[in-house]
């Protein structure tokens, strides 16, 4: 199953609001299918397959069914709606994945980001966005609009969206080029999330730091 497990971020339940929808897994279970759903990590929709599709989440608070793979998250589609572009505008031109960060600025941008480790940041600003390297280090300073921070318009995005998928794509593969990975979890890891004298991201190294004590 390529889909993650459990609670699934980002996915508010369109009827209740609360975020604890599960995957479904519709067909015949196996065993293991059982176990997880005991477990609370998928929910087993049946052998019913509707051929226009099926819900893809359930909600573990009230139990509504719902959702398509593919969906925006309620951040994804806020991201949209920010933009004034329809989803699949914003996955064509800058991708999905995105989720949002509140860095404690006054610049007036909402931001987001997409990639694990974040890989792009967005701000966006009434109909106009200005794209980024993700904003970790910025710290709690005021006034972050990045230097070279060319804004876009909500037209660029549908009329010169080859421009702006370059522009997008120069900043994530500087950033990806900046990965280190770890030896521990043998993941890609940030440079701010990476301790170069041990050789191992920030969270290996806190599990590491708390057996020696
Ligand atoms: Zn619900
Ligand atoms: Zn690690």
């Amino acid at each position: 199953m390529s889909r993650s497990l459990g609670i699934q971020a980002g996915r508010v339940c369109p009827e209740c609001g609360r975020e604890e929808s599960v995957p479904i897994v519709w067909g015949m279970p196996s065993g293991d299918l059982f176990e997880l759903a005991e477990r609370g990590l998928v929910a087993l929709g049946g052998c019913l397959l509707d051929p226009a599709g099926n819900p893809e989440w359930a909600c573990g608070a009230c139990g509504l069914s719902w959702g398509r793979e593919g969906d925006p998250t309620a951040d994804e589609q806020a991201l949209a709606d920010l933009l004034g572009v329809g989803w699949p505008d914003v996955v064509r031109v800058l991708g999905a994945g995105w989720r949002r960060e509140d860095h404690g600025g006054n610049d007036g941008l909402q931001w987001f980001v997409s990639g694990e480790p974040a890989q792009l940041a967005v701000g966006v600003e009434a109909g106009r966005f200005v794209l980024a390297r993700p904003l970790v280090d910025w710290g709690p300073r005021q006034d972050v609009v990045p230097p070279d921070g060319h804004r876009f318009t909500r037209e660029d995005l549908q009329w010169f969206s080859s421009e702006v998928a370059r522009a997008a794509e120069a900043i994530v593969s500087r950033r990806r080029r900046s990965f280190r990975w770890c030896a521990t979890c043998r993941r890609p890891a940030a440079p701010e999330e990476f301790d170069r004298s041990e050789g191992m991201c920030a969270s290996c190294l806190a599990v590491c730091e708390r057996f020696d004590e």
